[in-house]
This record gives C-alpha cells, structure tokens and sequence, in this order.
C-alpha cells in the first residue's frame, strides 16, 4: 500500500499537514480500490451474457445449422442476451456519469409537478395493465433542486421496479408530498417485498435478491445504485420499507429549491 509520511507527537502546523496528506492518501486509496472493485465486479458480470452466447454460437457451429428449431432458438437467445449486455453497458454508464454529476446539474431546478405528472403519463401508456394512483398534494410549480433529467430517470427506475416486482396486485400508488424545505415522492408497489437481512443491500451496485428471477426480468442490479448515486449527488436520500410478501415502498427525499429561486 502507498508509503505515508510518519507522523511525530507535537502539536504544530507539520502535524497537522502531515495528517492532511495521510488523510488525502486515504481518500486517494480508496478510491483506487473502488475502481479496482467495479471493474472487476463489470468483469464478472459480462461474463454470463457471453457465456450464453458462445454457448449458443457452438452448438450451432455443431449441429444447429440444419435445425431449423435449433437455430431459431440459439439465434433468439443471442439476441436476448446481447439486448441485456446493451442495458447493462448503458446502466454503466448511467453509474459512472452519476458518480460525476457536474456542479451546474446540482444547480438546476425542475417543476416537481409537471415532471412526475410526466412520469405518471408516461407509466399509464406504458402499462395499461396497472391501476397507478397518484396522490400529489403539493402546490402547483414547486421547485426541486435537481436536474430534469435525473428525476425522470429516478422515478422510471422505481416505477420499473414496482412493476418487475408486482405479483397478481397490479396496483401501484405515487405520491408527493413537501415538509419544511424537502420534496418527498414515495412509490409502493404491493408485490414480493424484501426481506430485511436484503434491505440494506439493494442499493449496492450488481445486487439482486433473486438472482435467476431478476435476470429473467432483465435486471442487472443496478438500477437503485444509479437512483441512490444522483439522489445523493443532490443532497437527498433514498430509502426502502418493505415486508415480504406485502410489498414495498421506496422514498426520495430532494431538498426544494430556496425561497428566493422558487418565485
Ligand atoms: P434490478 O435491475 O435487478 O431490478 P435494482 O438495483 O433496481 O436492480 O434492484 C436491486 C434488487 O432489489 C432487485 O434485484 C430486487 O431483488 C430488489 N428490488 C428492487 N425493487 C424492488 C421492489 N419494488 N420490490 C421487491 N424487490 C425489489
């Protein structure tokens, strides 16, 4: 590991450089270790989709070419799978460009109301087979402190999961409501739940609870880690209540834009 200045037991101005270099090296070093982590973790997580296609193209290679069944199902399955690795490469990035969230972004501010309205329009046409109720108690042309963008991209990624999640109870309720100077959105879905021992680790990067089901649905495990990173790049929290079996229900706290910007 990196060579750190010896600190001496005196209490003057090199002391306290000394322990801001070491402290500086901290920082320094784990941050390296994080890259190394998440390349590794992207490392292993590319390899099942590649896995499955290669498994595919030499079973063709072999026997398939003259099975018109086998060739149709190794050609849909490589098809599938390359459709996963293109989200997961842009999930990645979605990771990697929340990470680095630019001081303007963390400037701007955005109609709470017309945006979630958007995200509710576009959740009703989307999935016609859903009772959506929204409860939006919040008065007209509230300022959230947040970039238009990202909080569209928040409420998708808990709306979609609302929906992977759901069992037979189609139903899911958004709501909005302000305390003090903070926006609130919570979103409960009345599905499969988390357990508690899951809870906290939902909001790591490539974690799944179920592994299999959630490949099946198309889900690398990234989606709350990409919510958790803007949400904080803001200032705001996000954070899950769930009993299994019952449902779940995530909220999002943003702080409103001031007083003086919300006229
Ligand atoms: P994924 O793409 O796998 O859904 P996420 O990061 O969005 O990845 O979620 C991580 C895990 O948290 C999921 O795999 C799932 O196990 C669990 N999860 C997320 N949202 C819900 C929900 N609404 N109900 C139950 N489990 C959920």
């Amino acid at each position: 590991s990196t060579a750190r200045i010896p600190q001496q037991r005196s209490n003057d101005e090199i002391t306290d450089l000394v322990d801001r270099f070491n402290r500086m090296l901290d920082r320094m070093q784990e941050y390296t270790n994080q890259q190394k982590e998440f390349v590794e973790d992207v490392s292993h997580e590319l390899r099942t989709p590649v896995a499955v296609i290669e498994g595919h193209l030499k079973l063709l290679q072999r026997w398939g070419k003259d099975d018109p069944q086998v060739l149709e199902e190794s050609i849909n399955a490589s098809v599938s799978e390359i459709d996963r690795m293109k989200k997961l490469i842009q999930e990645m990035l979605d990771l990697t460009r929340a990470e680095q969230i630019e001081v303007n972004y963390v400037k701007e501010t955005t109609q709470a109301n017309e945006t979630i309205q958007q995200a509710y329009n576009d959740f009703v046409m989307l999935h016609p087979d859903f009772q959506i109720n929204l409860d939006d108690t919040i008065p007209p042309h509230t300022l959230v402190q947040i970039y238009r963008n990202h909080l569209m991209q928040i409420l998708v990624i808990l709306l979609d999961n609302a929906v992977k999640y759901s069992q037979d109870r189609k139903e899911i309720n958004l709501s909005v409501s302000t305390e003090s100077n903070m926006l609130t959105i919570a979103v409960q879905d009345f599905g499969v739940g988390i357990a508690s021992k899951d809870l906290e680790r939902i909001f790591n990067r490539f974690y799944r609870v179920d592994k299999a089901r959630s490949r099946q649905s198309g889900g690398n495990g990234l989606g709350l880690s990409i919510a958790k990173k803007i949400v904080e790049m803001y200032k705001g929290t996000i954070t899950a209540e769930s009993a299994l079996g019952s449902g779940t229900i995530f909220r999002i706290n943003l702080p409103l834009a001031s007083s003086k910007d919300n006229k």
